[in-house]
């Protein structure tokens, strides 16, 4: 079973996105920040769905420091903020995709079993 790590700081987006992911037969880590995200990730996950606006840690931060770290996990963010400022960043990033909030529970998983079906 694919394994994805959740970092979101919102309680209610977190239980969502993991039922979703759940009920399609995904196992689901969570990370409430992203310094837990830090800790969360030494699991190895497949893939990371990440938001960006977090306190402390922003999802940006988090994401440099994992690669840092030497990590090469797919990501998708997790973004209620569509504008190209955030669009630019994620293609700076690298990351493999984005979703925004508030987010189609289809284009979601289309999105998370597009790159978990390629690897
Ligand atoms: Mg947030």
């Amino acid at each position: 079973m694919k394994k994805i790590l959740v970092v979101e700081d919102e309680e209610d987006i977190l239980n969502l996105v993991r039922i979703i992911l759940e009920i399609n037969n995904y196992k689901v880590i969570v990370a409430h920040d992203g310094y837990q995200g830090l800790e969360m990730v030494k699991e190895n996950p497949d893939l990371i769905l990440l938001d960006i606006m977090m306190p402390g840690m922003t999802g940006w931060e988090f994401l440099d420091k994992i690669s840092a770290d030497g990590y090469d996990i797919p990501v998708i963010v997790l973004t209620a903020n569509a504008q190209m400022s955030t669009l630019e960043t994620a293609i700076n990033k690298k990351v493999d995709d984005c979703v925004v909030k508030p987010f189609d529970r289809e284009d979601l998983m289309e999105k998370v079993n597009s790159i978990l079906n390629k690897n």
